[in-house]
């Protein structure tokens, strides 16, 4: 009787399982692989912000909270929103949600209807176009390159736009290209919206790791046109607590609301009263954050120079955690140059799934000395 959706048939199966199955299998077996694949920071949660949640759980802040989230946090991301980012949105124009991703997924259903097509600079995040084919509207890549550091090109968006199109989506600084979108580009852009009259989800969740750019959200081009995707997951090192938000108008919030009161009902209270935290106790978090940038900062550039001087080619990213390197070099197919730095034990992703052919990803969220032992792993494939 179980027979499955064609929903849930029509999710494309991940062509990077077999290669983080082995490695699994590995693991297992007592070899010590090196996990470059995690997209994740590896740092713990800061303390200010689990002595938060540690309240919230012993003064009995351990119920339902309002679907939209609590007052408080709401009016914390509103604040959060014009103090970073320039952007007023209402605290009834924000809502709190179980992670970035239930975010995305609540705005897609919420603005998305079959036949719709969503445009998507690739390489991109593989959640994008399955959280948009879900919705029965059709993903649409945009391509960029290695060699403009995967900078989007708004011709080329505009290029792709068609009498379909209804959506835009961004993610600056972005995984797994970690390219940030300069504020011409992001201009361009938010003027391709307007002159077609298209929405554009904007998802900052690695806003706060940028390195020698300027992070700008497009929101202060189109705020008209604007739903702006943000979290705690990255910027707090809080992946496990599940708190994701966006600020957007009134009425799409509200539909997001709807579905999330049929859905999840609300996002962990005690996750909600740590993330107020985390954005009320700016000192705190200021600290917290620099460290972890300062952090990323030096292993990027150790592995960008590594990489690059055993002959894989690999751009500077500007943000996020995260480095394209080519591949071709070890075997012209990525998945199968992913086996072989598997069989050298280090665990990346093949950029097959990213639409990033010839190319694998390596997340640097991890310590210098396991960047140095990669290194040297992957050289000895090279010889
Ligand atoms: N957006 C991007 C670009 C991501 O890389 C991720 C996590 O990998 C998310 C959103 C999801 O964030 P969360 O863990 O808060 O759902």
């Amino acid at each position: 009787p179980f027979l499955l959706s064609d929903r849930a048939l029509s999710l494309k199966p991940s062509s990077t399982v077999a290669v983080t199955s082995r490695a699994l299998e590995l693991r297992r077996q007592g070899v010590d692989v090196i996990s470059m694949s995690v997209g994740e920071p590896d740092f713990d949660t800061p303390d200010h912000v689990k002595a938060a949640a540690i309240a919230a759980i012993e003064s009995g802040k351990t119920k339902y909270t309002a679907v939209n989230g609590i007052p408080e946090l709401r009016e914390a991301i509103s604040a959060k929103f014009a103090r970073e980012n320039g952007l007023s949105y209402a605290p009834d124009c924000v809502t709190v949600t179980s992670g970035g991703k239930q975010a995305l997924f609540n705005a897609f259903l919420a603005l998305l209807n079959p036949g719709d097509e969503v445009l998507i600079p690739a390489p991109y995040w593989v959640s994008y176009p399955e959280m948009v084919a879900l919705t029965g509207a059709v993903p649409v890549a945009v391509p960029t390159t290695p060699e403009s550091g995967f900078l989007l090109d708004p011709e080329e968006l505009e290029a792709r736009v068609t009498p379909r199109t209804r959506m835009i989506v961004l993610n600056s600084p972005g995984n797994p290209t970690g390219a940030v979108f300069p504020p011409e580009v992001l201009e361009a852009v938010a003027g391709v919206a307007q002159r077609h009259n298209l929405v554009i989800v904007t998802d900052e969740m690695y806003e706060h790791l940028v390195y020698d750019a300027q992070q700008v959200s497009i929101g202060l081009y189109a705020p008209e046109h604007t739903l702006t995707i943000n979290g705690a997951s990255k910027a707090y090192a809080m992946t496990g607590w599940r708190i994701g938000y966006a600020g957007g108008p009134k009425g799409v919030i509200a539909a997001m609301n709807a579905l999330q009161s049929q859905s999840t009902s609300n996002a962990s209270s005690v996750s909600q009263y740590a993330t107020l935290a985390a954005l009320s106790d700016q000192a705190h978090t200021a600290a917290f954050v620099d460290m972890a940038r300062a952090a990323y900062r030096e292993r990027r550039d150790r592995i960008v120079s590594g990489l690059n001087a055993l002959g894989l080619s690999t751009p500077t990213p500007q943000g996020a955690f995260y480095v394209m390197a080519d591949t071709t070099p070890i075997h012209p197919d990525e998945l199968e140059a992913a086996r072989r730095i598997l069989d050298a034990r280090v665990a990346v992703v093949p950029g097959t799934d990213f639409a990033a052919p010839g190319q694998v990803r390596l997340s640097y969220a991890t310590s210098m000395e396991n960047i140095e032992e990669v290194l040297r792993r992957i050289g000895r494939l090279l010889i």
